[in-house]
């Protein structure tokens, strides 16, 4: 069975929309957290994932809507958008977060919003993808948390590789190395490329496929200006920054 993988939708149900209507409907979904935060629907794209996804995990965004935990990592913008989350947000779709994983493992696989056992911290640099690798065994951990769509590897030799996937493009898996997948966003990629990303993996032929999906940005912009949202979260979707 093929899974797309889907991460850091920001609450922008246009660019969900967009990507999950790539996706063949025999193929399963995971989601890697940020359901919530920053947009301005977040109960929809809850119910989308609630609906399709058969396995999802915690982000930061979703842990502070629920109960304010980390809050005070987040910039003024968060912070506003997560307190217009708190306010829409329906307590069925605030109990259904909370009932949510921070980490799930698979056979092979693990799924996490930032990294293993430190489950939101960023996966910038070599250093970072090291310590995640030495935190699990999994032979591959999927990955969302920095917008960016790229990977890591950890080589027969002990080295970490590294390559930026933003433009859409496959791996294909080898049986002497593990990899971290960074499957980007969905809602508010940060690689210079305003499309929505994610990723389809494919266990059976060995492959993790990158794909950007084009939506309607601007119909989004308007939405986060009718919530009276930061407008630069309206700006930095065009950019993809
Ligand atoms: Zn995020």
């Amino acid at each position: 069975m093929k899974h797309a993988i889907v991460s850091d939708i920001h609450s922008n149900l246009e660019a969900l929309d967009a990507a999950l209507g790539t996706v063949s409907a025999d193929c399963d979904l995971w989601c890697l957290g940020d359901i919530v935060g920053y947009g301005p629907q977040p109960n929809e794209c809850i119910a989308l994932i609630r609906e399709r996804a058969s396995a999802c995990v915690l982000g930061n965004h979703d842990v502070a809507a629920i109960d304010d935990h980390g809050l005070e990592y987040f910039n003024a913008m968060a912070r506003d958008a997560l307190e217009y989350t708190q306010r829409v947000l329906t307590p069925e779709n605030a109990a259904w977060l909370d009932g949510l994983p921070y980490e799930l493992r698979l056979d092979n696989e693990l799924l996490v919003h930032g990294a293993p056992v430190t489950y939101f911290e960023y996966i910038f640099d070599k250093g970072a993808a090291r310590r995640a690798f030495e935190a699990t065994d999994a032979r591959i951990v999927f990955v969302g948390h920095t917008h960016v769509a790229e990977y890591w590897t950890l080589e027969p030799d002990g080295s970490i590789g590294h390559q930026h996937m933003q433009f859409p493009g496959s791996l294909t898996l080898d049986d002497g190395k593990r990899y971290i997948v960074d499957v980007g966003s969905v809602g508010q990629p940060r690689d210079l490329n305003r499309d929505a990303s994610h990723v389809v993996y494919d266990p059976d032929e060995r492959s993790v496929r990158w794909e950007r999906t084009p939506y309607e940005i601007g119909r989004v912009q308007e939405k986060i200006e009718q919530a009276h949202l930061p407008s630069i979260l309206a700006r930095r979707l065009a950019a993809g920054r």
